[in-house]
């Protein structure tokens, strides 16, 4: 069998340059006589891996010197408390609950603080995402948190909230790299880099310096704290040096593409085909208010569950892995990340179109 189309929302294709160019250097990474996976993560050769990674991404988004990145194990879960704990100033965080990943960030912080829900869009199942123009972000703030992207329910921001002034916290792990970022608007961003970039395991922190705290409290452990990472060029302990091996080369393949404008453009493209698509079937019907719909994610549903069972085992069998939907939206879901080509979403398209002649009217 061939390679299939993936739609996985994550872990999810990788670009298949990219691939083909780590299966050349697996067994003997640029004479060095052994894999990436078998190398020492304090010597040279793993260290310039490191360091051009970290460089490339600066490159890519235009990291100002002020900010650092990290690279943590852990995945994205390990944020929802390593935020609360490290930028704990007054003890109180504002959440913006858009969807499944939001609101579990904030019942963590719950466990650090008090926690205010400042908007949600739970009254419509995340369908949306709310006017965030003039919030009630409280006085004593200590950031105002975001997941810009929510994965499950296929929803972004088309514009950053007005924090007031306060800190912005941003998960972007199902966008991370889709598009070209204003980091200067944050005041933390992090993604898991299994959504977009690379392999399971390793989260990218982009946090302004003057944020890591050096003086928490004692007990906090050694690696939850951002200072710990920081000053230790995200290796006080063995990193995910594989991982990170992975998002480098990741990322010198976007920089050869043309960057983010030039992803940008090409995810744009991609989404409008199947957006375009379901905006005329009478079978299919996206789940999103049109103005929030993600450009990563995208669900939609038949007239009954059953019918989705089917259709999800359709594509199945043509070779279009991974379309069924999260069990709180139902129906399918299409991940469209970076490395998925446009050539797979029209195939979707085509084969869903054909679907629908087939058996639309039953
Ligand atoms: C997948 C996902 C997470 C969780 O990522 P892990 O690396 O599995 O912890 C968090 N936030 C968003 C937006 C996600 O899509």
């Amino acid at each position: 069998m061939g390679r299939v189309f993936n739609f996985s929302a994550g872990p999810a294709m990788m670009p298949l340059p990219v691939l083909k160019e780590i299966q050349k250097e697996l067994l003997d990474y640029k004479g060095s006589g052994m894999s990436v996976m078998e190398m020492s993560h304090r010597s040279k050769v793993f260290q310039q891996i490191a360091d051009e990674a970290e460089a490339d991404l600066r490159e890519l988004m235009g990291i100002p010197d002020n900010y650092k990145v990290l690279f943590i194990q852990g995945g994205a879960t390990l944020e929802f408390s390593m935020i609360p704990i490290n930028l704990c100033k007054n003890g109180v965080f504002d959440y913006i609950v858009t969807g499944a990943w939001s609101k579990k960030a904030m019942t963590e912080a719950k466990k650090f603080g008090r926690v205010n829900v400042i908007a949600s869009s739970e009254d419509r199942n995340y369908s949306y995402i709310p006017d965030c123009s003039d919030l009630p972000v409280d006085d004593d703030a200590d950031y105002v948190y975001i997941c810009e992207n929510e994965t499950i329910h296929g929803t972004t921001y088309q514009k950053l909230p007005n924090t007031k002034g306060k800190i912005l916290v941003a998960d972007q792990s199902s966008m991370f790299l889709s598009k070209p970022c204003n980091v200067s608007d944050y005041g933390l961003i992090y993604a898991g880099v299994q959504k977009n970039v690379g392999p399971a395991g390793l989260a990218i922190v982009i946090i302004r310096e003057d944020l890591i705290k050096t003086d928490l409290p004692e007990n906090v452990p050694i690696y939850l704290r951002y200072s710990t990472h920081s000053e230790n060029g995200s290796m006080y302990n063995t990193p995910n040096c594989w991982a990170i091996y992975c998002c480098g080369k990741v990322f010198k393949y976007l920089k050869s593409i043309g960057g983010l404008e030039a992803m940008a453009k090409l995810n744009k493209e991609k989404a409008q085909v199947l957006y375009d698509f379901l905006d005329q079937s009478k079978m299919f019907n996206g789940t999103v208010d049109k103005e929030f719909r993600s450009l990563m994610n995208v669900p939609f549903v038949t007239a009954s569950a059953e019918s989705d069972a089917e259709v999800v085992a359709a594509t199945k069998a043509a070779g279009f892995d991974n379309l069924k939907g999260h069990k709180s939206v139902g129906g399918l879901r299409a991940s469209i990340y970076n490395a998925m080509p446009i050539e797979g979403v029209r195939a979707l398209v085509d084969f869903l179109k054909k679907y629908e002649e087939e058996h639309g009217n039953v």
